[in-house]
């Protein structure tokens, strides 16, 4: 059972599947591909390292059939995914829904939307899960299940089980503030260019008082069509991702901020003198909340070190990206430093590995995590919750979890080279 159909979730279920598990996805929402679709963060950040890929997989598969289908950013080629330094690229979100219903179903997943994962029945000696209690249309149900995969991204199923987690706002102060993304059309691509004009019309735009919260850190607006793009802009401080009120709260405040930062862009910004908001996420952009203590937690230590691992499942490039905690100098200073150094910059040719042990919670042997809230420390989720990333996650959770059925196997003694073989038969990039 797959909980949760964004990049995580929807690789796991087709890997499993494709491996001849019965496999059922639960989503709670109406489509698959969540914050990359629901919530508008349609870009995919980097799948290559300068030299040479570091994705592979279905996330790969899923890269080359929107290509083919014409649905990337106007203009990114191949070289955008296998050689490319430091960039990522935007999707329309709207084709990538459509793929994934085509990819589950050729698989033979069986996908069940507006299925809201509420409770866990577990045996917490044996520490294992076994079955899950979902809100849908028809009510309240319980289903059985062999084995889980909690991909929830807000780990639903690690906290109703009362598996240890680590919180956003909870060891310290600190939460990543999310950001409520939209669409924005009627842009003209060839004379906008957000990383020319972007930070003097910001500058601009600050000292004439235009904001109602004067943020100098704003990604922006990020193409995705011929004429629209994804904003990707205003923090919402201080929300508490697993609050109803305050999650609540951060979706109002975040439709004006939309708003406001689509009147910024049309009065400060050549290209988008007629753009308009045409709609926010269903979903708020959640960057943390809970991240699962596993058998192995990623730390800042191995992404200084480019560690790698025997057991991994994945590698990855991306820097750590910590945004903002809040409006004072020092945090844009500690932003800056921390984004700019080249220590923490990846160099062309460089990566990370991604071991199995981290999507395992400690002990559980039938409970695997995987995407945003796998275990890592908060420095490493800032580079592992991004798109990419989550799917190869995903997908190695898959497997695991056909492997554990098929040899009789426990999540955390399964037999990693047997894992990262398989993976391999199925395209993943594993040097
Ligand atoms: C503002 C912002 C900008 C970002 N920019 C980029 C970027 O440029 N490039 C990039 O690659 N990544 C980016 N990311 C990161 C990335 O989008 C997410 O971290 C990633 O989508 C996480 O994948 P996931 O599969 O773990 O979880 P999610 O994408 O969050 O998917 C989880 C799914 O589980 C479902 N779900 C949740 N609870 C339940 C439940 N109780 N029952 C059933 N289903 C449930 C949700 O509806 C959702 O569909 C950004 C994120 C944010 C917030």
């Amino acid at each position: 059972m797959v909980c949760g159909g964004g990049p995580a979730g929807c690789a796991a279920a087709v890997q499993a599947a494709r491996l001849g598990l019965r496999t059922l996805l639960l989503e709670s929402t109406a489509n698959l591909g969540g914050m990359g679709t629901s919530a508008y963060v349609s870009q995919w950040s980097h799948c290559a390292n300068g030299e040479h890929p570091v994705i592979g997989g279905f996330i790969l598969e899923l890269i080359e059939d929107l290509f083919r289908r014409g649905h990337l950013q106007p203009g990114v080629t191949e070289e955008r995914w296998t050689r490319d330094y430091n960039r990522g690229f935007g999707f329309d979100p709207e084709a990538l829904k459509r793929l994934l219903d085509e990819k589950c179903l050729d698989a033979g997943v069986e996908i069940r939307f507006f299925s809201r994962i509420v409770d866990a029945e577990v045996d917490p000696k044996q520490k294992t899960i076994q079955g899950l209690i979902t809100h849908d249309v028809e009510g309240l149900r319980f289903i059985p299940a062999r084995t889980v995969i909690d991909a929830t991204g807000d780990a639903v199923v690690a906290d109703a089980a009362a598996i240890p987690y680590e919180q956003a706002g909870r060891e310290t102060q600190h939460i990543m503030p999310p950001t409520l993304c939209g669409l924005v059309g009627d842009v003209d691509f060839t004379s906008f260019d957000r990383r020319r004009d972007q930070e003097a019309a910001l500058e601009k735009a600050l000292d004439e008082n235009f904001f109602s919260q004067p943020d100098r850190h704003v990604p922006g607006l990020f193409r995705a069509g011929e004429t629209h793009g994804t904003l990707n802009a205003g923090h919402l401080f201080k929300t508490d991702a697993v609050s109803t009120q305050s999650l609540s709260q951060a979706l109002i405040k975040g439709r004006k901020l939309a708003e406001e930062y689509t009147d910024f862009h049309r009065n400060y910004l050549s290209g988008c003198e007629k753009a308009r908001l045409l709609t926010t996420g269903h979903l708020l952009g959640v960057r943390e909340s809970r991240r699962v203590v596993g058998e192995y937690s990623l730390n800042i230590d191995d992404y200084l070190a480019r560690r790698t691992f025997p057991d991994q499942i994945a590698i990855y490039c991306k820097q750590v990206d910590i945004h903002v905690y809040d409006l004072s100098e020092e945090e844009y200073q500690r932003y800056h430093e921390e984004f700019n150094n080249p220590k923490r910059l990846l160099q062309p040719g460089e990566y990370f590995g991604v071991p199995y042990r981290i999507l395992v919670p400690q002990g559980w042997k039938n409970l695997w995590v995987a995407g945003r809230c796998a275990s890592t420390d908060v420095k490493v989720n800032g580079s592992l919750r991004d798109q990419p990333a989550c799917s190869m996650m995903g997908q190695a959770a898959g497997a695991a979890a056909f492997l554990a059925l098929r040899d009789k196997q426990d999540a955390p003694s399964l037999d990693t080279e047997h894992l990262r073989k398989l993976l391999r038969e199925h395209q993943a990039n594993l040097p």
